[in-house]
């Protein structure tokens, strides 16, 4: 495996060429079910199909190969078939950007769906830190929900990103960081230990509200956390919601990945405005449902976040109010400074005020890191992500 280096100087924007002709459909990304249709549309007999999908799965998420012909073990008949009918296409880079702080982030454009005019653009982030990396990747483009102070939430919603698009999101990160067997000492071939990982986490916490792309997200999180493909534990998974409240359970039966909910705000009057879904699923709902969460415990706690903003959520009465809503629910308290963006009027709360407050919340016995601001010079902080679909749009209307 090549890994490309970029030279681009922290912070520029580093453009890739962009296809002009859309290439044939990717199997990059898919499941074994998705995979089966594949190879079934292509003629491959029933009874050979669950070893080939073996074969498959494997050279893609254990080797992460992005050519048929790397696939030694497959017969010369059936790769030359599967080259002439499909790609293991990633979604496409349209810049790739590099913080000073090491964070990644990239713009990605994604194959048109039939009825779209334009191909839509999601981001996905990477943020190493000393004892992990974190994968942040997006789920929608834009969002249907328009919580007052995130960028996204400024972006009409253009579509749900398909199962595969979402998995194509760590595949082409893993790519472009070296993070496959070989990459580092480069080609020797062997596979990498999970403890040399570079991708060590995954947060659904980029673009869009991920329970409401259910089936989608639910189908890509299998893909990544099966034990024969990219093994990223469910533990290491969290799935970040705003509270869609019905959701919630369904998700804990059938993911089980670590939750995170979007609080913000400790009292109704303000959460509504907010984060406006809380007028439909208000606080004590939502709030029940992280009690029934399957599985939580100590261990396991669920992660609230919690965005400082000046003058409007981040008083010492505050800190209190959410000590005393949480009490009883394993919890971790995430405080985020906000990160600005162009347009809005909320500041982000003075360091003493979020150092007044993180006091109140530890002394009550939470952990409550301060999330550090990551690659804020090139927006690819909590909330600062937003594509360019919707401008583009608007362009074409004129
Ligand atoms: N839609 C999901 C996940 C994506 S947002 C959700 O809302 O949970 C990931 C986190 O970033 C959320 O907690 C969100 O509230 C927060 N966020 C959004 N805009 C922000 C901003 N400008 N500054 C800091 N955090 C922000
Ligand atoms: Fe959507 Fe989450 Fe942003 Fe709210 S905070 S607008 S749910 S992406």
């Amino acid at each position: 495996m090549t890994l490309v280096l970029d030279n681009t100087p922290p912070g520029a924007p580093h453009a890739f060429p962009v296809a002009a002709v859309p290439a044939l459909p990717t199997i990059a990304g898919m499941d074994r079910v998705g995979l089966t249709a594949a190879l079934d549309r292509i003629g491959v007999p029933a009874k050979q199909t669950r070893m080939r999908v073996n074969q498959l799965y494997s050279w893609l998420y254990v080797r992460g190969v992005s050519t048929f012909a790397a696939m030694t073990d497959v017969s010369k008949d059936l790769r030359a078939k599967l080259e002439a009918n499909y790609s293991l296409d990633r979604p496409e880079i349209v810049t790739e950007q590099v913080s000073t702080d090491g964070t990644r982030k990239w713009l990605l454009r994604l194959p048109r769906l039939g009825h779209e005019a334009r191909a839509p653009e999601i981001e996905t982030v990477y943020i190493p830190e000393m004892d992990r990396g974190t994968l942040c990747i997006s789920s929608q483009v834009g969002c249907t929900l328009n919580c007052s102070f995130c960028h996204t939430g400024t972006q009409r919603l253009v579509r749900n990103l398909e199962a595969h698009e979402i998995v194509g999101q760590i595949l082409l990160a893993r790519d472009r960081i070296g993070d496959w067997p070989g990459a580092s000492p480069p080609g020797d071939g062997r596979l990498l230990p999970i403890a040399d990982r570079k991708i060590t986490n995954i947060v659904l916490m980029g673009m869009g509200e991920p329970l409401y792309n259910f089936d989608n997200v639910r189908c890509a999180m299998e893909v990544a956390s099966d034990g024969e493909g990219l093994s990223i534990s469910r533990r290491r998974i969290t799935l970040s919601t705003s509270g869609v409240v019905p959701e919630i359970p369904r998700w804990g039966d059938e993911a089980g990945t670590m939750l995170a909910i979007s609080l913000h705000a400790t009292n109704d009057e303000l959460r509504d405005k907010l984060v406006p879904i809380n007028k439909k699923y208000p606080i004590a709902q939502l709030l029940q449902a992280c009690r029934d969460y399957p599985a939580v415990s100590n261990a396991r706690r669920i992660t609230f976040e919690y965005v400082m903003l000046k003058g409007v959520n981040d008083s010492p009465a505050d800190a209190r109010a959410l000590v005393k809503l949480l009490s009883g629910i394993p919890a971790k308290i995430n405080l985020i400074p906000f990160n600005p963006w162009p347009g809005t009027d909320y500041e982000c709360s003075d360091w003493g005020q979020i150092e007044r407050f993180a006091e109140i919340v530890n002394n009550a016995g939470y952990a409550s890191p301060v999330r550090t601001p990551r690659g804020r010079d090139i927006l690819a902080a909590c909330g600062q992500l937003r594509s360019e679909s919707v401008k583009l749009k608007a362009s074409e209307r004129t």
